[in-house]
């Protein structure tokens, strides 16, 4: 008997008779013997039905006293969830019962909408279980030190589920999603892409930072610090297939001693479209202009990612990096209103039509040649390149946005995606 928890995306939990196929599967896993622990999100659509309500009523910019009430909002779309289910599992014969954040409890920092879980009580839970329950409880949300709803941010149900399952000491977590595991690249741009049977926790984090959306980027974090085994599957196989084998299904997201693992030097390519190029042209090339720069930048709580200085010329130099295209236009007029004036900047240009591709894998490592070979292959398809970054497992380029598909599918082939690993 293993302590195991399943957690359903929105698209499983999207209609009453898809809650009921959901129920069916947890019943098998429990009357297989397992203690059963369900995470499920809003229905799909749900959340943002109810933040589009919430827009609706409230100005743009929201202080916290608007955001507390956007969190407690929000939260309810999970709360049906899990109200739903319950009764479905118990139409299925189980007892089973149903836990907001709030009565597990589980306590998070008071950062409404983007809030940390901070600690589970999982007393109540393990009574539970231990009576026979199954046990349900919501995704995406928690309760603050004050008594406050608070929500986990967009995808954090998925954070919740991983929390829970470290909290309890789970055997393993199974995300069940509309998709069947993780993918060596986003099978809508190459349909060769091939699923990866296992992917090591720091490829998948930096996938899920790099913009492959399948897991909350959070809940991988979660995963790793307390080493939570995780599975990514799919829901959409019948309710009633063989447990054994559904338990093998998917996407195994393991730690990198395991010896399984599959040894590609690239195990995935991950690209992200939401980001926004800004070069402040001309700078004195002296201590401090970095800071100078990007300092205001942070200090208005814009994320900055890509970073590059040229060498100087005359004793001037350029630099350039990317934000969130959301955070496009208030950098830009920060840069050009305060930061270019004080710095004596020459000109501050933006681009916001660009993309960010990345080449992934554990293995490069303790190879080289890795990054040349994603340079060659973009160049190859006459593809410039604006700016590079590296880490011990990945090179990120910048390049304009209309070659992303293409730069995509070259990368994909020119590191054999397709095929899949030799065995090691
Ligand atoms: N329902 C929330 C959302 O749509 C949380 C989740 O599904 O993970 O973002
Ligand atoms: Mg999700």
């Amino acid at each position: 008997m293993a302590l195991i928890v399943h957690k359903y995306g929105g698209t499983s939990m999207g209609s009453t008779e898809r809650i009921r196929s959901v129920a069916m599967r947890v019943a098998k896993w429990a009357r297989a013997g397992h203690q059963m622990v369900v995470v499920p999100s809003a229905m799909s659509g749900e959340t943002n039905r109810l933040l589009g309500l919430a827009k609706e009523l409230s100005p743009a910019a929201m202080d916290a006293a608007a955001l507390r009430e956007l969190d407690a909002i929000a939260a309810t779309g999970e709360q049906v969830s899990v109200g739903l289910l319950a009764l479905a599992l118990q139409a299925q014969g189980l007892q089973a019962v149903s836990y907001s954040g709030w009565q597990v409890p589980v306590a998070t920092d008071r950062s409404y909408t983007k809030a940390r879980i901070e600690s589970i009580d999982d007393k109540r839970v393990r009574a539970d279980l231990a009576a026979g329950k199954v046990v349900v409880i919501t995704g995406f949300q928690g309760i603050d030190g004050d008594g406050n709803v608070t929500t986990l941010g967009r995808g954090g149900s998925d954070t919740s589920a991983v929390a829970i399952a470290a909290a309890m000491h789970a055997d393993e977590c199974l995300i069940y999603t509309d998709v069947d595991g993780v993918y060596t690249t986003d099978p809508r741009i190459v349909p060769e892409a091939r699923r990866l049977s296992t992917i090591s926790f720091e490829e998948m984090l930096e996938m899920a930072s790099l913009g492959s959306k399948v897991l909350q980027i959070r809940s991988v974090e979660f995963a790793g610090k307390y080493r939570v085994p995780l599975r990514v599957l799919s829901s959409f196989t019948p309710w009633d297939i063989d447990i054994n084998e559904e338990a093998r299904s998917g996407t195994l997201i393991t730690f990198e001693e395991d010896e399984k693992m599959e040894q590609a030097v690239v195990s995935g390519i991950a690209f992200n479209r939401d980001e926004a190029k800004i070069t402040v042209m001309g700078v004195p090339d002296k201590p401090g202009i970095a800071y100078q720069i990007l300092g205001p930048v942070a200090d208005a709580n814009i994320d900055i990612d890509v970073i590059i200085q040229n060498v100087s010329h005359d004793g001037r130099t350029d630099f350039s990096f990317t934000v969130h295209r959301n955070d496009y236009a208030k950098t830009l007029d920060l840069l050009k209103n305060t930061v270019a004036p004080a710095t004596g900047a020459a000109q501050v240009l933006g681009d916001p039509k660009i993309c960010k591709v990345s080449i992934v894998g554990i293995g490069m490592r303790s190879h080289v040649g890795v990054a040349s070979k994603m340079f060659r292959t973009l160049s190859e398809e006459g593809i410039n390149i604006q700016m590079i970054s590296t880490s011990e497992i990945k090179t990120s380029v910048v390049i304009d946005e209309k070659y992303m598909e293409l730069a995509v599918r070259a990368l994909h082939k020119a590191f054999d995606l397709e095929q899949p690993a030799a065995a090691a």
